[in-house]
Order: structure tokens, then sequence, then C-alpha cells
């Protein structure tokens, strides 16, 4: 086994995985350095000020902690008095629209509505061989007499948690037991009062910053057996600077890897391209808005949230109120502020049309509050899919990923020089968040300090 000394390695990413795998090193005594293609570091963490006041700050990427008591990013950031907030849609704080024939869908038909959404995701825990894809299943569980709200809240609320058309994912992607990670229970799901850019701010505090080098967009990684010698991995950024070292860990997400966006030399082992075409990148936008007042709520200090079925018909997105976390820390000022989320094939229009989906938001709010309406202050709109760095927001089982492809992903190849981590690469966590990131990064940075080579 080398001495940590004679160790070095090149990070690829600089979000939640490259910091912690980065921290883990330098801890170690382990040279290290992070080349980042944005020039901020966060990657799909990414906490705005939407209209520039330091009173709205909305997370166009990660926002919830689900599980939070057990949740390695709660506690990264609750030392530093960070505060969160149970912003999640109940029974009583969702109301239901729908836009044919534009009216608001009763309390007990939309409480009814939602009670059922709830018992037939459970269904989908039990794996079944019986679908083409989830899209059937989901079609053959509803049957022929299921409203429109019900259909709209099942397929909406499956594609926001996986990113994937129901018609593309896998028919157990909700299921326990074919994958090899674990989902969280979701007994808590909180937010970050003044957003997930704190967990940012203390994944980096302690970091070397000169070891850091930001809009450097990594377009090779080269690891031929005859560099063997001090520094066999090299990696070269599209402005044509090279950084050398014995490791690299390779942070970047799934749309990344799909697209080729980086060539390997040589090229990865036959299975592990194999396991990245099987697997789907899923698509999730926001639309983040703030206003002077919240004209949508009932009571001045309680959230609301909106769920409205557009017409025509197509899974697109849900209006989360986020006021109570808008606020630069706990009890600062924060503006009222309201967020959609779309997924799927309405998320890459979003990313395509990012005025247009600011218009539609509008509108839907204008037919839901056409009294009280009021024009934004300021808007944001999120464009992962068009991304060049995410590609995507993140992956999701399709009906030909195998049980074993997240566990493959996460494997080193090349001799051990050249490592994965990420939120896609993490068999013993939580696939798709911020700590199955967090964990991933230590667990490849623990595989270089402990010598795997
Ligand atoms: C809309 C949305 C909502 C989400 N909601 C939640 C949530 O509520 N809770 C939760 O826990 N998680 C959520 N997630 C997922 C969470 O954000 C990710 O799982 C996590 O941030 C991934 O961290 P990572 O380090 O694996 O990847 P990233 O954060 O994507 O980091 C990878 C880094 O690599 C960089 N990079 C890419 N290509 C290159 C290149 N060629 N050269 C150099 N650098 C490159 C990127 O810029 C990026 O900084 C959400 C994500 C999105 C997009």
């Amino acid at each position: 086994m080398a001495d940590e000394r004679d160790k070095s390695v090149v990070i690829i990413g600089g979000g939640a995985a490259g910091l912690s795998a980065a921290n883990q090193l330098q801890q170690a005594g382990v040279d290290a350095v992070i080349v980042e293609g944005r020039s901020r570091l966060g990657g799909r963490i990414h906490t705005v000020d939407v209209d520039g006041s330091d009173a709205a700050w909305v997370d166009m990427g990660a926002a919830w902690i689900d599980d939070h008591k057990t949740n390695r990013v709660y506690h990264l950031i609750e030392p530093a008095g960070a505060g969160v907030e149970p912003t999640v849609p109940k029974l009583t704080n969702v109301r239901a629209y729908d836009e044919r024939p534009s009216r608001w869908v009763g309390r007990v038909r939309a409480v009814l509505a939602m009670g059922k959404m709830g018992w037939r995701i459970h269904r989908l825990k039990k794996p079944t061989t019986k679908f083409a894809h989830l899209g059937e299943r989901i079609d053959t569980m509803l049957g022929t007499k299921a409203g429109r709200f019900d259909e709209y809240l099942l397929k909406s609320v499956t594609e926001l948690l996986d990113g994937g058309p129901v018609s593309e994912t896998h028919q157990n992607a909700f299921s326990d037991g074919p994958w090899e990670y674990l989902r969280y229970k979701e007994k808590t799901s909180v937010m970050v009062v003044g957003g997930f850019r704190h967990v940012v701010d203390e994944l980096s505090a302690s970091l070397d910053q000169d070891r850091i080098f930001l809009d450097h967009g990594v377009v090779a990684v080269k690891c031929w057996p005859q560099f063997e010698g001090s520094y066999p991995v090299v990696v070269e950024t599209a402005n044509g600077a090279t950084f050398v070292g014995t490791h690299v860990i390779v942070t970047v997400p799934i749309g990344v890897l799909k697209a080729n966006a980086i060539a390997f030399e040589p090229p990865l082992p036959a299975e592990k391209q194999d396991v990245i075409e099987r697997m789907g990148v899923g698509n999730v936008e926001k639309v983040a808005l703030t206003f002077a007042a919240p004209f949508w709520r009932e009571k001045p200090n309680k959230a609301m949230h909106f769920v409205s079925v557009p017409d025509p018909f197509e899974p697109r997105s849900v209006i989360i109120d986020v006021t109570d976390t808008a606020g630069a820390a706990p009890g600062a000022a924060a503006n009222p502020c309201l967020v959609a989320i779309c997924a799927a094939d309405v998320a890459k229009a979003t990313a395509d049309r990012p005025h247009d989906a600011v218009e539609s938001t509008l509108a839907t709010l204008q037919q839901m509050f056409p009294d009280s309406y009021q024009p934004p202050v300021a808007t944001a709109v999120s464009t992962w899919s068009a991304d060049p760095f995410s590609q995507g927001v993140y992956s999701y089982p399709t009906p030909r990923t195998r049980p074993g492809d997240y566990t493959l992903l996460g494997e080193s190849c090349h001799d051990s020089r050249v490592l994965f981590a990420g939120d896609s690469c993490t068999a013993e966590a939580y696939l798709s968040s911020v700590e199955g990131a967090i964990v991933s990064g230590e667990r490849a940075a623990k595989a270089i300090i402990e010598g795997v080579d």
C-alpha cells in the first residue's frame, strides 16, 4: 500500500459527492483537487435569491431532507444554526383545481383522492412481473372508472419522484426488493430555511480553496497502463488544462455519463457502459415566483399548496408554497414565494422554453384566483435538462435496468485508479439524494485512503 503522501486524487465535480470526498481525503492528508465545470460549487444543490432581496431564497435543485432526524444532511447543517420547516403538502393544506371545467375540486373529494393515491403508491411497493412499464401498471390499477384527478395525482407524483415518464419507467420502480437501495420511510420531510446552500457552505468550509478549480469542464480521463509511474491518471479539460494524479473520482451526474461528455481512455468496461445505457435520466424543473402578498393563502400564517389538473390532460405540476423557508435564516423576513414543480416530458419543455413555463404557471394561478391574483415581483426557472453539467436530474430504473446496476455503476475500474461516486452510485444509501451523494463520495475516498490499489 502506498504512503498517503504518494497519493494524489483528481475529483471531477464539486457537488455533494465531490466535496465529501475532498473533505475525507484532506483529513487523511491525501492531496486532492476538485475540477468543476461550472463557475460555482454545489452541482444539483442550487439555492437562488429570486428577487435579490435576501428574503426569497428558493432551492432550484435539492430542497427536501427526508427522515431528517436520521439524515446526514440535517446533522451537517444543524450545528451551524440552520432551521428546517416541514413544508410538505398534507391533506389539510392542499387545494385541488381542475382546469376542465375550471373549478375547485371539493375538499372531501380532494382528501379522498389524496388518501387513495397514498394507498395506491403503497400497492406499488409489491414487486410484480405482469407489466411492461410503470404506466401500464398504474393504468391497470386505476381501471376505467378513475377520475381525471385520481389519474393526475398518481402519475404526477410518481413522475416527480423519479423524473421519468411512467411509460418508460420500470414497473417495480417503487417496489421493495428489486433494487439495491432502500427508500426513505418519509416519516418526516423538511425544507431548510435559507435553502440547501447551507449544505454547500458546510461541505466546502474547511477545504483548501486553492485546490478547487472552477470553470474547468473535463473532457477526457486517460489511464493507460503505460502511464504507470508516479501519476498514472491524466484528466484534461475543455480549456486546455491538465491534471494528473494517482486516482480520479468521477462524480458527474448520470446524464453527463449517458451523453458521453467525458472520453475515457481506455474506454469504460463494457458492463459499466451497459449499465449506463440501461438507466434512465429523469427530468424535473422548477418555476420559482415571488410576490408582494401571499394572495393564495386562506390564513396569513398557513402555507397552502396546490394541484391543478390541466386541460388537455398531462401530468404537469404541483405548486408549493415555500414562503416559510425563503428567509435568509430562521426568524428573518421572507417574501411570499411559490414554486411550481414539473417532471418528465413537461420538465424537458420547461427547460427548452422557460418563458412559456412562467406564463403557463401564471395563467394557472390567474385561473385559480381570478379576484385576488397579483403579478409576480420576480421569477426564476431551472434548466437542469438543458444544462451540459447535469443533462437531466437523477436516474430512474427503465424496464431494462437490472437489480445490481446501481452497485455496478459505483464500482471502480482501470485497476482501481478510476473510481465513481455520486447519487446514482449509492448502493448502501439512498439513490438520487444529497445524503446518498455524500455517502458515495466518502466511500470512494475511503477506498483510496485504505489502499484498494
Ligand atoms: C430539481 C431537483 C430536485 C431535487 N430534490 C432533492 C431533494 O429534495 N432532496 C435530496 O436529497 N435530493 C434532491 N435532488 C437530488 C440531489 O440534488 C442530488 O442527488 C445531489 O445533489 C447529487 O450530488 P452529486 O455530487 O452526486 O452530483 P452533482 O451535484 O450533480 O455534482 C456533480 C458535479 O459535477 C460537475 N460536472 C458535471 N460534468 C462535469 C465535467 N464534464 N467536468 C467537470 N465537472 C463536471 C457538475 O457541475 C456538478 O457540480 C434533487 C435534484 C434536482 C435536480
